[in-house]
C-alpha cells in the first residue's frame, strides 16, 4: 500500500480514460476517475457514436427512393428529426450506463467533478476535496475550436448538434474536415440545403487527392453548395432567428443554422497543469514521451489531449499501453503505423498507409493501381455515383504501402483490407486471393 489515498487518478471518463483505469485497475491498482460531464467522454456522448447512428438514419433516404427502383412500392416518405435525435440520444444514455457498470465492476471510484492538478501527486475537486495519487493520468480529450469571427456566438459546434429543437432548413457548415463532411451528408440527406464554407481550397488535408476529389465530385453532384477560400466576415441575426453569413468577397449566404466544423484543440487549460511542471507543445497538447509520459514524472497523458492522432481507437490503445506499462509489469509503447481512419461522409472514405503523394516523396518509385466503379446496386437504382479504389504500391518491394477508397461501406471494407497493408502484405499476395463474388471488395484483388 502507498502513502498515497490513490495508486492512479484519471482526468477525464472517455475512451482512453476509461480503458486506462480498468487496465489499471485489474492489474491490482486502487484507481479513481474524475469527470466534470459524462462518462463516455467525445466518442460516446458526442461524437463518434451519435453521428454514426445519424448516418444510418439519413442514408434511409437514398434507401427508400432506391427501393422503388427494386420493386417496392414505396410512398412518399416524411423524416421526423425529433424521433430520430430521441432514439440516439437514449442509445446514448444506454452506453454510458454501460460505462459506469464496467466502472463500477472494476472497482473504480468514479467522481463526478471537475478537477484540477495541485501538484506532481496531488488533484483538488471542484468541491474542494484534495486527493493524492501515486501517478495521474491526464484524459481531457480535446474542445472544439471556433474560429474568431463577429457573430460566433450565433453559431454551433457538435458538441450541440445531436439536441437540435428541428433539423434546418438550411445550414452553413464552416470547415472541411471530418466532421464537415459528414454532417454536411447527414443534414443534405435530412433535406436540408448545405453549404460548406472552406477556408481554403481542398477538403480533408491528409487524405488521398484522388478519392478527396471524388467526394467533392459526389457532393457537389447531390446539392451540397461549396464557397472555397472564402474569408468569414461576420454571422448577423435576423429578428427572426434567420442567420446571415456575409464574406469578404462574394454574396451573403442565408441560414437556420451556422455549424463549426474548424477542429479541436487539446483540452488543457485551467487544469493546473504548470503547477507540476508538465510542458505542452505549440498547440497546447501535453508533451509526452512514447510511453505517455509527461515533463512531469508522476503525470502521463493520452488520448487527444496530447494530440497524437484524434481518434478513439488510437486513445483506447495508448490507455490500455499506459496501464500495462505503468501497473502491469508490461513495458510496452503503441504503434503508429498504418492506422486505418474513415471520413462518414456520404458516400463514406477511408484510407490507411501512404497516400500517393506521400508514397512518391518518401519511396520514389511506385505503382498505382485504381478501380473506378459504379456499384452493382447504384446501376439497378440508376445512381450515376461511382466507387473508387487505389492502391499504392512500392515498385521495389512490391508491398502495398497505401490503400484508399470512396463508395459504399468503405470503411467496412477497409479494415479487413488494413489487416492486410499493416502486415505488410504485396500486390502479389492480393492477386493471389481469390475474389468473393459478386462483392464490391473483390475489386481489391483484381486491381490492374
Ligand atoms: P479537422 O481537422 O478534420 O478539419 C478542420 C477543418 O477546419 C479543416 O478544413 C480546416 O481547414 C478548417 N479550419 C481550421 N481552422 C479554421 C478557421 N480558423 N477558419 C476556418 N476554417 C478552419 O477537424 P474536425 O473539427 O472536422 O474534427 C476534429 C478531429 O476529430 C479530426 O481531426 C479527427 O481527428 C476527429 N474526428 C474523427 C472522425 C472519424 O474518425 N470519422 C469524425 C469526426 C472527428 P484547413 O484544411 O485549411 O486547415
Amino acid at each position: 500500500m502507498s502513502d498515497y489515498d490513490f495508486d492512479l487518478f484519471v482526468i477525464g471518463a472517455g475512451s482512453g480514460g476509461v480503458r486506462a483505469s480498468r487496465v489499471a485497475a485489474a492489474h491490482g491498482a486502487r484507481v479513481a476517475v474524475a469527470e466534470e460531464f459524462r462518462v463516455g467522454g467525445t466518442c460516446v456522448i458526442r461524437g463518434c457514436v451519435p453521428k454514426k447512428l445519424l448516418i444510418y438514419g439519413a442514408h434511409f433516404a437514398e434507401d427508400l427512393k432506391d427501393a422503388r427502383r427494386f420493386g417496392w412500392n414505396v410512398p412518399d416518405c416524411g423524416f421526423e428529426w425529433t424521433t430520430l435525435r430521441d432514439n440516439v440520444l437514449h442509445d446514448v444514455d444506454r452506453l454510458e450506463g454501460l460505462y459506469k457498470n464496467t466502472l463500477e465492476n472494476h472497482k473504480v471510484e468514479l467522481i463526478a467533478e471537475r478537477t484540477t492538478i495541485t501538484g506532481p501527486h496531488s488533484v483538488k475537486l471542484a468541491s474542494g476535496r484534495e486527493i493524492s495519487a501515486k501517478v495521474i493520468l491526464v484524459a481531457t480529450g480535446a474542445w472544439p475550436i471556433i474560429p474568431e469571427v463577429e457573430g460566433a456566438e450565433h453559431g454551433i459546434t457538435s458538441n450541440e448538434v445531436f439536441h437540435l429543437d428541428e433539423c434546418p432548413g438550411r445550414i452553413v457548415i464552416v470547415g472541411g474536415g471530418y466532421i464537415a463532411n459528414e454532417f454536411a451528408g447527414i443534414f443534405h440527406q435530412f433535406g436540408s440545403h448545405v453549404t460548406m464554407v472552406n477556408r481554403g481550397g481542398t477538403l480533408l488535408r491528409g487524405y488521398d487527392e484522388t478519392v478527396r476529389d471524388r467526394l467533392l465530385q459526389i457532393s457537389m453532384m447531390k446539392g451540397i453548395n461549396f464557397r472555397f477560400n472564402a474569408k468569414m466576415e461576420k454571422i448577423e441575426k435576423n429578428g427572426d432567428g434567420t442567420l446571415c453569413v456575409r464574406f469578404a468577397d462574394g454574396d451573403p449566404v442565408a441560414a437556420d443554422l451556422v455549424l463549426f466544423a474548424t477542429g479541436r484543440r487539446p483540452h488543457t487549460e485551467g487544469l493546473g497543469l504548470e503547477t507540476a511542471g508538465v510542458e505542452l507543445n505549440e498547440k497546447g497538447a501535453i508533451k509526452v514521451d512514447e510511453y505517455s509520459r509527461s515533463s512531469c514524472e508522476s503525470i502521463y497523458a493520452v488520448g487527444d489531449v496530447t494530440d497524437r492522432l484524434q481518434l478513439t481507437p488510437v486513445a483506447i490503445r495508448e490507455g490500455h499501453a499506459f496501464a500495462d506499462t505503468v501497473f502491469g509489469d508490461n513495458k510496452r509503447k503503441v504503434d503508429y503505423g498504418c492506422v486505418p481512419s474513415a471520413v462518414f461522409s456520404h458516400p463514406p472514405l477511408a484510407g490507411v498507409g501512404m497516400t500517393e503523394a506521400e508514397a512518391r516523396n518518401k519511396l520514389g518509385t511506385v505503382k498505382i493501381y485504381t478501380s473506378d466503379f459504379r456499384p452493382m446496386k447504384n446501376v439497378l437504382a440508376g445512381r450515376d455515383e461511382r466507387a473508387l479504389y487505389k492502391m499504392i504500391v512500392d515498385a521495389t518491394t512490391d508491398k502495398v504501402v497505401g490503400l484508399h477508397m470512396i463508395g459504399p461501406d468503405a470503411p467496412e471494407i477497409l479494415q479487413a483490407a488494413a489487416v492486410a497493408v499493416k502486415a505488410g502484405l504485396t500486390k502479389q499476395d492480393f492477386d493471389d486471393t481469390v475474389a468473393l463474388h459478386p462483392s464490391m471488395a473483390e475489386e481489391l484483388v483484381l486491381l490492374k
